[in-house]
């Protein structure tokens, strides 16, 4: 089953060269290269969390997409940018020019099969910069193509409102929302057992680890465990209801790139 969560019929790689070359209205057709990574997440989380959410996000608004609305999900990009994890083994990672090189040469393919509208769909922290710089630099280069660097995480969603208020603001790295969803989508992968929670001390008054005045770290500076935030409250109840609430914001964002027309002056 190489479609992984994706429903076989929105599998990019499952078409062939022809459906492709025939395929109607291709300026308006959703691509979607979901961009994942291979790090770290705790002792009680597999490596593969952020390429197992993309994938299962994705999945699950593909699956809940009307059927008149075309769209197809790339095979996941599994590797990310993840250098600040990589003192804890089973990081893997690339570099940023390697990354940022990949998506180019992917979105230069998507282009030329006739392709205007392609999705970074990003699930990892640590990269949301890398893919902000491929689509504009996309566009440039093509004046045609639009690109849209997304975050799996921030379309509407009530993720925030299953958390307590200091995991909604300090929860950055395989605490309860990842926990949760990793319970739903890969439940025999947790060792909910091993879980700790580990918050880091703020770095300042003004300053923050990631906010607005934000501060370089690698992970082991501010945690033992790789983790910062508390996995201890995860649930699968909770994972499966943030899995519906992310895929349905991800069906509406979909929707709205399907009707986008490029704007011009
Ligand atoms: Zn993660």
């Amino acid at each position: 089953m190489m479609h992984n969560f994706i429903p076989p019929h929105r599998f990019f790689p499952y078409l062939t060269w022809t459906d492709i070359d025939t395929m109607s209205d291709k300026e308006n057709v959703v691509i979607i290269q979901p961009v994942g990574a291979i790090e770290q997440h705790g002792p009680h989380l597999p490596i593969i969390v952020d390429a197992a959410i993309g994938m299962g996000v994705l999945g699950k608004a593909l699956a809940k997409l009307p059927p008149h609305i075309p769209a197809y999900a790339l095979p996941s990009l599994y590797y990310g940018k993840s250098n600040e994890h990589w003192h804890f083994p089973g990081t893997i990672t690339l570099s940023t020019e390697t990354l940022s090189a990949t998506l180019m040469e992917v979105a230069d393919s998507i282009y030329r099969a006739g392709f205007r509208k392609l999705v970074l769909m990003n699930s990892h922290g640590g990269q949301p910069q890398v893919m902000q710089m491929v689509a504009r630099d996309l566009h440039i280069k093509y004046a045609d193509f639009t690109v849209f660097p997304l975050f799996t995480w921030r379309v509407p969603n009530i993720t925030k409102e299953l958390l307590t208020t200091q995991e909604a603001q300090e929860g950055m790295h395989a605490g309860d929302a990842e926990t949760s969803i990793i319970m739903s989508l890969l439940p025999e992968q947790v060792r909910i057992e091993r879980a700790v929670a580990e918050y880091p001390p703020s770095p300042g008054k003004l300053l923050s680890w990631e906010r607005n005045l934000p501060v370089s770290w690698a992970t082991r500076d501010i945690s033992k465990s790789g983790v910062i935030g508390d996995p201890t409250t995860a649930s699968k109840e909770k994972g499966d209801r943030i899995l519906e609430s992310v895929s349905d914001g991800w069906v509406q964002v979909i929707e709205e790139i399907y009707a986008y027309q490029p704007f011009t002056t």
